[in-house]
């Protein structure tokens, strides 16, 4: 568990607090996404979490232990750090450049050989391929596949990932979500992403962290922060659209109701979303859809209606 108690960072020369008074509490085993306008406070806050920034007051604790007394290569063991521009060494191979916290730590070569093929296989690079080259050698993507697989190493309980997309063209970026976002429910990490696009934190956050001038204005559930913005900053920064954009984080399975007797025709699987099912509806203006299992039963029928009031 990742505890952050009152903190609050002033860097020198600043009259206003980088961080105000963050209290925050993150469980282990679960992803927060920070999220928040430029300049609230969101890498500063990362950063005294790994002890690259100091807090001005407060506390934090990492598992109950206070991260200002424990050792600089303990915490970069146990903390792995992703950040926007990767931060790949550029005049190392991709191999030595995964082999950073290994090699700190003390692991022998057979043990970090081993480790280094299974990291580039495991977030889908080939070893046989990619061991060798220099990061100028790889697409943006590429490179920030092997910055997180570098952050990854010494297999760290924590992941603090800082924009890890933003310099990643769309496409790309959705794709490493998915596969950044299984990985890491795979492997159990705590996690900690930095982002500034809500999409990204509504798909990869179990919680949400929303901050602004240093303060955290609500941390809570991606559904429960759509649902009951705390104030008009949150409800603005949430957007117009937050009422559809919830409908994607409900399962139609959730607001089905009993299969009708005469088929409505047009049918949706029973783990979709309910924003899916809306778009399917107004697309030939049905009353409702067949919800169907993959091995093509009808398990019940979502109507119109069960969409419109889900929200509510
Ligand atoms: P975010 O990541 O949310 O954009 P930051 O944590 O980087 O915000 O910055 C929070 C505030 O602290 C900003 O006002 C920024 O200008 C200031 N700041 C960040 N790093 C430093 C630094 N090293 N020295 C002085 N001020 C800083
Ligand atoms: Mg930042």
């Amino acid at each position: 568990m990742i505890r952050l108690d009152h903190v609050t960072k002033t860097y020198p020369a600043s009259e206003r607090h980088a961080v105000d008074d963050l209290d925050l509490e993150i469980e282990t085993g679960m992803t927060v996404a920070m999220i928040g306008p430029s300049g609230c406070g969101k890498t500063t806050t990362m950063r005294m979490i790994n002890r690259l920034e100091t807090p001005s007051s407060g506390r934090v604790l990492v598992n109950g232990r206070d991260v200002a007394e424990t050792d600089q290569k303990e915490l970069r063991r146990s903390i792995g750090y992703v950040i926007q521009q990767v931060g790949l060494f550029p005049h190392m191979t991709i191999e030595r450049n995964i082999a950073t916290v290994p090699r700190l730590i003390g692991w022998d070569k057979v043990k970090t050989d081993r480790r280094i093929d299974e990291l580039l296989d495991l977030v889908g690079l080939d070893p046989a391929v990619m061991r060798k080259r220099l990061p100028h050698e790889l697409s943006g993507g590429q490179r920030q596949r092997v910055g997180f697989a570098r952050a990854l190493a010494a297999d760290p309980a924590i992941m603090l990932m800082d924009e890890p997309f933003g310099a990643i063209d769309p496409i790309t970026r959705v794709r490493l979500q998915d596969e950044f976002r299984q990985i890491l429910k795979r492997v159990s990490k705590t996690v900690v992403i930095v982002t500034h696009d809500l999409e990204e934190a509504i798909k990869m956050g179990d919680r949400i962290a929303i901050m602004r001038d240093g303060k955290l204005l609500q941390y809570d559930t991606p559904e429960a922060i759509l649902a009951h913005p705390a104030d008009e900053f949150v409800k603005n920064f949430l957007g117009p659209d937050r009422a559809i954009k919830r409908l994607s984080l409900i399962e139609v399975a959730s607001a089905m109701g009993p299969a009708g007797s005469r088929p409505a025709g047009v049918s949706i699987g029973p783990s979709a979303s309910l924003h899916s099912a809306l778009a399917l509806i107004l697309a030939d203006d049905l009353a409702g859809l067949d919800v169907k299992a993959d091995d093509g039963a009808t398990v019940g029928y979502l109507s119109r209606e069960a969409v419109l009031s889900a929200h509510r």
